[in-house]
């Protein structure tokens, strides 16, 4: 059989932020206004720490006023709403994000609640959540929204096609599930307690897996010529990273499949500066 066709992530992302650097650029021109992001770490976790960087850097190579607040691990709650609170007020602050995990000794929820939904641009607040399951535009979480795109460079309708979410994580499976709903697909949520997962599996014309178990979804899982979106990350012994789904082996099955690296990874930042961008149009005309 042909191989699968693999829908670069790289190349998708580049080009959305090049788009994104041309309105911004556009914006500065015509109104002398930049969108800016702000991102908040608290602490010094490692992968955080890259995380904010590669965010921080990529605003500004777009053009927005980029803003990293980096705080002490063992700043307060009350300290961190208090950051919030001056964000939320400043009218130059578009994207407000948090980044994730928080230490321990802070409630993640009650500082999620406190950010302004409409500059949330990791649409976590339970305010955009609740518009996304009502199938209404609010802020939506990066990374489902940047697998929705990668799936729509393989497949331009998705209309009636049966889709197959692998978690419910509200940060990734009910997100993505959400979208494919409101794209007209037919969609199963499954999870840990999912009996007989190929066989759910096997249905599926678009497969997305996000479940941070390392090759889990096989090749014999797959329907012939299916779209397959890998939202797994998951780092192997040897240190190379790996997604949830056997690539050797889902290569030779799918119709498009998403490599890991380079896949739906470089997306999710590209989605959150789009984010910014929308934020920027909702609150600023
Ligand atoms: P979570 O751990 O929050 O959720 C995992 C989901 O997978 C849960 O719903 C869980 O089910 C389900 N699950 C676990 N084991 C199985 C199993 N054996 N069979 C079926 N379902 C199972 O993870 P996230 O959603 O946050 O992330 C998922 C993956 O995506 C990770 O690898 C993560 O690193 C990656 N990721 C990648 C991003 C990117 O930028 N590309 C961004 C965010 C995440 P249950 O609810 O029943 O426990």
């Amino acid at each position: 059989a042909q191989q699968a066709r693999i829908i670069d992530g790289k190349a998708v992302a580049a080009e959305l932020r090049a788009g994104i650097a041309r309105e911004v650029a556009a914006l500065k021109a015509e109104r002398g206004l930049v969108p800016g992001l702000h991102v908040v770490l608290v602490g010094e976790d490692p992968a955080s720490k890259v995380y904010v960087a590669s965010k921080e850097k990529l605003a500004v190579e777009v053009g927005m006023n980029s803003v990293a607040h980096r705080l002490p691990a063992d700043t307060t709650e009350a300290q961190l709403l208090a950051k919030l609170a001056e964000l939320n007020a400043d009218d130059s602050v578009d994207g407000i994000l948090v980044q994730l995990p928080l230490p321990k000794h802070i409630d993640t929820g009650r500082i999620i609640d406190a950010i302004d939904p409409a500059k949330d641009v990791d649409g976590l607040h339970p305010i955009n959540a609740g518009l996304l399951a009502g199938g209404k535009n609010g802020l939506v979480p990066c990374t489902p929204l940047g697998s929705m795109l990668l799936l729509k460079q393989a497949l331009p309708s998705l209309s009636g096609l049966e889709a197959v979410v692998i978690g419910r994580s509200e940060l990734v499976g009910r997100p993505v599930a959400q979208l494919l709903l409101q794209a007209d697909c037919t969609v199963t949520i499954a999870h840990s307690r999912t009996r007989d997962l190929p066989a759910v599996v096997k249905r599926a014309d678009i497969v997305i897996a996000a479940v941070g178990r390392p090759r889990m979804v096989k090749g014999d899982w797959i329907k012939p010529g299916a779209t397959v979106i890998d939202v797994g990350i998951n780092r192997l012994p040897d240190g190379k990273l790996t997604g949830d789904v056997d690539f050797a082996e889902a290569v030779e099955v799918a119709g498009a499949i998403t490599p890991v690296p380079g896949g739906v990874g470089p997306m999710t930042i590209a989605c959150l500066l789009k984010n910014t961008l929308t934020a920027f149009h909702a609150r600023r005309g």
